[in-house]
Order: C-alpha cells, then structure tokens, then sequence
C-alpha cells in the first residue's frame, strides 16, 4: 500500500537556532496530525545532527547527496555521512540542482544508486519547464528524466523510491497545477512506472507533488487518486502553514 506523504524542503534557508525552533514546532504540531500522512523534513546539511535529536514522528531528509562514495570531493556530503548523523531520505533531482549545478540524468542516476546502496531513501524530482509544456514536449521529458534517472533499479530498489513531480513554472512562482494538470501528470507517472518497472511498483509508489502547495490549494490537489502528497518548498518555513498542508488530506 503506498504512503501519503508530505515533504519540507527547507532549501538554504534558516539559521541552525532558527531552523532547530522550527523542527521543533513541526514535531510537536505533528503528534496532534488527524491522518497518517508521513512528514518528512529537509533542512540544511548543517543541522541534519542536531534536528535529529529534537525529532521522533516527523523523518530526516537531506537535500542532498554525493555521487561518490568517499575520497577527494571537497565540499562533498557522502550518503554514509548522512547516514551516521540519522539520516533517511534524500531528495535528489530537485529543479534547482538540474538548472544551477548541471546534475543530468546520468548524474542522478548515479547518485540514486549510491544512496539506495547506503540505505537512503531517494525522494526522486522531475519536472517539466514551461517551454517545455506549452510545446507539448512535457511526457516526453518525465519520460527521459524516470527512465535515465531510474534506470537499472530492481523492484526492491522501487520500494524505497518516492517520486516528486514538480513542474518547474510552478515551484516558488505562486502559481500552481491545477488539480486536472497534476491528476494528468502523476497518472502518466504510474503508467510510466507499470512499463519500466511492474505493476506492483506502480501501485505502491507514493506520487508527490511539488510546486507553490499551500494550505489553501492542498486538499484539491491531494483530493486526486494519483497524488499521494506534496513535496514543499516555501510553506514548509512556517510550523502551522506546512501541517495545514499535512492535515488537509
Ligand atoms: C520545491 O522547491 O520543491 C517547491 C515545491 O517549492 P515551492 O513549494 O516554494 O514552490
């Protein structure tokens, strides 16, 4: 049975108090949730320590990972070391590293197998531009960018996959999919999923969507059967605002 899931993305934003007082204020408003949703959080790599220590209900993401798996890559944070410090998820693929820092396919595709042989769980991102929507080539890049950055994992490997779709024109522009172009494309998703992989994948992989989610726009796209939660960005930088998209499920 795949999970409904909400997801922080907390970016480069907060100072380690500041982001400490807000994990705190998300694990406590957490344990009053009204559903199973699992939250997850992804602050900064330099509090993934100490944030851990101050959750328990609410799960540790980094933003984040290395394509090697030790050595010489200064400025590098290897899976392992995420790891050691309570570490579960990572989010790899996400717009920004693809459009400022180059990550392609391949690279991703690397990365997800590093961290899964780790034991990570990837939170996998892909996602359209609006060039390449309005052109109508949009399937074809989820296309590319799930088989390419997906490409050689076994079943098991799947279950520990969530896949985020997060159209490019909509993350921090304050304009949102609409439930039908988010229902559209997660559906395209699954079926993707049951061609590449199996129809048990596709059943049991939990679906998010990312992209200006707020408490106000959540139940609607939640509300569909291909959605099975959000991956969010500026809303998960308030307590209340992030588990007002928690409980609108
Ligand atoms: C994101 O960056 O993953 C995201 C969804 O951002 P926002 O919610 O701010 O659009």
């Amino acid at each position: 049975m795949r999970k409904k899931i909400v997801a922080g993305n907390w970016k480069m934003n907060t100072l380690l108090k500041d982001g400490m007082e807000l994990a705190k204020a998300v694990e406590s408003l957490e344990k009053e949730k009204s559903s199973d949703t699992l939250v997850i959080i992804a602050p900064p790599y330099t509090h993934l320590s100490r944030v851990n220590d101050l959750i328990e209900g609410v799960k540790l993401s980094a933003q984040n990972c290395a394509s090697e798996e030790s050595g010489a890559y200064t400025g590098e944070i290897s899976p392992d070391m995420l790891v050691s410090v309570g570490v579960e998820y990572v989010i790899l693929g996400h717009s920004e590293r693809r459009a400022y820092y180059g990550e392609d396919n391949e690279l991703l595709n690397k990365k997800t197998k590093l961290a899964l042989s780790k034991g990570l769980k990837p939170i996998f991102c892909c996602g359209e531009v609006l060039e390449e929507r309005e052109s109508g080539k949009l399937f074809d890049v989820i296309r590319e960018q799930i088989s390419v950055g997906l490409a050689g994992l076994t079943k098991e490997d799947m279950d520990q996959v969530i896949i985020a779709y997060e159209p490019v024109w909509a993350i921090g522009t304050g304009v949102v999919a609409s439930p039908d172009q988010a229902q559209e494309m997660h559906k395209f998703i699954r079926d993707l999923l049951v061609e590449l992989f199996h129809q048990e994948v596709a059943e049991n992989m939990s679906i998010l969507y990312g992209g200006s989610c707020k408490p106000s726009n959540a139940a609607e796209l939640f509300a569909n059967p291909d959605v099975d939660g959000g991956l969010i960005g500026g809303a998960a930088l308030k307590a209340e605002d992030f588990l007002g998209i928690v409980n609108a499920y």
